[in-house]
């Protein structure tokens, strides 16, 4: 038996490792980036206009010059005009390129303009004003994102402004997501009184596609030689195994034994956790990674956000910021394990409260509906306080 704390660094030193493929810019939301990214103009590329209005050159207004006569327009997309002679001014708006020999952008709503007179209404103007400087934001050159970036719409963005139609992504690990028990049948099967339909397989693969992950599902009987033979092939084809169930002390877990006996070699079996203490996780000499989750459907669920997930971002090398939530009211738990508290939460004034709502045990997934996440409550301590910070575990998006 390990604590959370050693299940955590061997989980995490157990690394898949990703290989880099090429999606289509409009994929590349939500996948993590593999490749350095510069500028390969300025940011932005010309002095680009900010305003409507007109341009000048701004020492035309020494003197108390109010007055310009207006000569053209330059619009966004069009080449340079030119300003050729004292007191003149351009229309411009916004996006153009700064027409040459002017400096200085004065918008609409400060000029009174009749016919091709321009007069500047305000009282102070400043030089260079409402013009974004060529360069401003970003050299050309200059490294614009780094590999392990999970990439959202900022990063999407800045990619299709430097013209990666194709965009280098980490692989995820292919993954079986693996369903045991002979008590266990197909979701459109009506159960007979004994039975139950299967859940878990599902609800992991919701998790996982969730963030763009594939995953494909299994299901195995409780039958030694069935599930050496079904695991031995199951591995061949995927990277890593996400099992539930069978890894308890029952008669019919045959888990353990049958990863064993194909070569995955046990790292730890056991967590001093609840829930999810029965979790198994090993690795074979090839580098197949294997979570053996204890099949209790909220175990399932915890290990799954708990430890199957950072172990996805970290191989992929994005990182984590931790979340934090302050328990709501006074707890107490009695065992020497970690307590993954279920919790509702809510922001008050900026802060995150985690309100305990422990559910019927590991068996009643029917409380997950009702929690936003869990508050990890550290083992070595029987009474938490009110307003005392943990670590939160979210597995919905706020
Ligand atoms: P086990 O870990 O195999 O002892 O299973 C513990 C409990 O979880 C049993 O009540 C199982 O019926 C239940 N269980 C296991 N796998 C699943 C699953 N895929 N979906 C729903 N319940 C499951
Ligand atoms: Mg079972």
């Amino acid at each position: 038996m390990v604590s959370v704390e050693e299940a955590t660094r061997i989980v995490l030193s157990n690394l898949y490792k990703p290989a880099v493929v090429k999606v289509a810019l409009s994929d590349a939301g939500g996948r993590v980036l593999a490749a350095d990214v510069e500028a390969d103009r300025d940011f932005p590329p010309f002095d680009r206009v900010a305003m409507d209005g007109i341009a000048i050159r701004f020492e035309d207004l020494s003197n108390g010059n109010r007055r310009f006569t207006v000569k053209g327009v330059q619009r966004a997309g069009r080449p340079f005009e030119k300003l050729t002679g004292k007191r003149h001014a351009m229309e411009v708006m916004t996006g153009a390129i700064l027409p040459e020999n002017a400096d200085t952008v004065i918008r609409y709503e400060d000029l009174a303009i009749a016919g091709d007179s321009a007069t500047v209404t305000i009282d102070t103007v400043q030089a260079g004003q409402n013009v974004h400087r060529k360069g401003q934001d970003a050299a050309r050159g200059e490294k614009l994102l780094e590999p392990g970036i999970l990439l959202s719409a900022a990063e999407v963005a800045l990619l299709a402004s430097v013209g990666m139609s194709e965009v280098p992504v980490m692989t995820f690990p292919s993954a079986a997501i693996i369903s045991t028990g002979d008590e266990l049948v197909p979701v459109n099967d009506k159960p007979l009184v004994h039975q139950i339909r299967r859940s878990n397989t599902y609800a992991v693969q919701a998790g996982m596609r969730a963030i763009g992950w594939q995953g494909e599902q299994f299901h195995l009987e409780d039958n030694k030689d069935h599930i050496v033979t079904s695991l031995r092939k199951i591995a061949a084809d995927h990277d890593v195994m996400i099992i539930s169930g069978g890894v308890s002390k029952g008669k019919f877990d045959f888990i353990p034994e049958a990863l064993e006996a194909i070569g995955v070699q046990k790292l730890f079996h056991q967590v001093q956790q609840r829930p999810g203490k029965p979790f198994w996780f090993g690795v074979s000499t090839n580098g197949k990674i294997v979570f053996a989750l204890p099949g209790n459907p909220v175990s399932t669920y915890m290990c799954f956000y708990r430890f199957v997930l950072p172990w996805l971002w970290k191989s992929l090398g994005v990182e984590q910021q931790p979340s934090y939530a302050s328990l709501a009211a006074d707890y107490t738990f009695q065992p020497n394990l970690t307590n993954f508290l279920q919790v509702r939460i809510a922001n008050e004034n900026g802060r995150l409260r985690a309100y305990p709502d422990a559910g019927g045990g590991s068996g009643d997934f029917a409380n997950l509906k009702n929690i936003d996440g869990f508050l990890e409550l550290p083992a070595g301590k029987n009474r938490f306080e009110a307003g005392e910070i943990f670590t939160y575990i979210p597995f919905r998006i706020h």
